[in-house]
């Protein structure tokens, strides 16, 4: 077979491994956004079997070792595109075949498992439920660093699934520099005398309502609502399944409306990011987005500069408070707020 007989067979193998990646996101998004709680067992099992279907194919010397070697013999005739899908398939090929399997099945229907559990445990304050779980998940963590292999501290091990070639000793630095510039700050305001007038932010606001604001404001900001959605979960995330799948999470408390907002604006810019990958690698291995740094500074974007400035509240404030007119009653404070006009 020609090289690029070849490059297409592995592609299409990619594009199979991508489809069952594909399933395993979404029995995770229906754990992680409220299906019913009997079923967490039968879930979590079923994404452990999905996950080490994936690492069984890519470890096969048959269905993709053998071709991934050819294709890194002539890699110089592949165009830039195909080539750094070549690279990445073999650094996640190197990290995946380092874990053996029964521990790479257990280790990922524990930490499906563990979400749910983190969830309960958070909302009812108990963190001793969620304690076993997360000695679980450390301990398959160091395990995994001693797999992997590492320099100077375990942990960097791990940095890589987030920053490659990110280390601790960096971050530190980062850090250590972050703290002695952030923290006088907020202790400089906390010790002003004049506080800002905020009581209103913490009434309460009925969930609905709060719902109608945060997808108009989701929509506004450039989320594609037809290539995508936006549901409820303990802590907000996003997970891009495709371009023309993002699905992304707010969380709705009554007495902190801005909490929701934010976080929809701030996972809306994750979201927007997925949304708008290149053509180019749309569906391939290469559109996971650059890396967490990158994504989050997409998202902190849209919530910091784009979300709290004056101008996108001069537009949103008349929406929110035609939302919120006759909505607000008893929150935190004893007098009820309603908005004026
Ligand atoms: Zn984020």
């Amino acid at each position: 077979m020609d090289l690029m007989s070849v490059n297409k067979s592995f592609l299409d193998r990619l594009s199979q491994i991508r489809g069952l990646e594909y399933a395993g996101n979404v029995v995770y998004w229906d754990l992680a956004t409220g299906a019913g709680s009997r079923g967490i067992d039968a879930r979590s099992k079923s994404f452990g079997v999905l996950s080490s279907q994936v690492q069984a194919m890519m470890t096969s010397e048959a269905f993709f070792l053998s071709e991934l070697e050819i294709l890194e013999e002539g890699i110089e005739k592949l165009d830039e595109r195909d080539a750094l899908i070549v690279k990445e398939a073999r650094y996640q090929l190197d990290r995946i075949s380092r874990i053996p399997p029964d521990e790479y099945r257990a280790y990922t229907e524990l930490t499906s498992k563990a979400t749910v559990i983190w969830e309960e445990a958070k909302d009812k304050s108990d963190f001793d439920l969620f304690a076993p779980y997360l000695e679980e998940i450390v301990e398959f963590k160091r395990k995994f660093s001693d797999y992997f292999g590492y320099e100077d501290h375990p942990y960097n091990a791990h940095i890589e699934d987030f920053e490659r070639g990110m280390t601790v000793k960096v971050l530190d630095v980062f850090f250590e520099e972050l703290k002695a510039t952030i923290v006088p700050i907020v202790k400089a305001i906390g010790e002003r005398n004049s506080q800002p007038m905020d009581d209103f932010l913490f009434l309460s606001y009925p969930v609905e309502k709060q719902k109608d604001i945060a997808e108009k404001i989701l929509y506004s900001i450039g989320f594609d609502k037809n290539a995508g959605e936006m549901k409820e979960s303990e802590h907000p995330f996003t997970m891009g399944l495709d371009v023309s799948d993002v699905r992304l999470t707010t969380h709705y408390y009554q007495n902190r409306l801005t909490s929701s907002l934010f976080s929809t604006i701030h996972e809306g810019g994750h979201g927007i990011y997925e949304q708008n990958f290149s053509k180019n690698i749309v569906g391939t291995i290469l559109a996971d987005g650059t890396s967490a740094g990158i994504h989050e500074s997409q998202s902190r974007l849209f919530e910091n500069n784009i979300g709290r400035s004056e101008a996108f509240w001069s537009y949103f404030y008349p929406d929110l408070q035609k939302t919120f007119k006759k909505a607000a009653g008893q929150g935190r404070t004893s007098h009820v707020y309603e908005c004026s006009q």
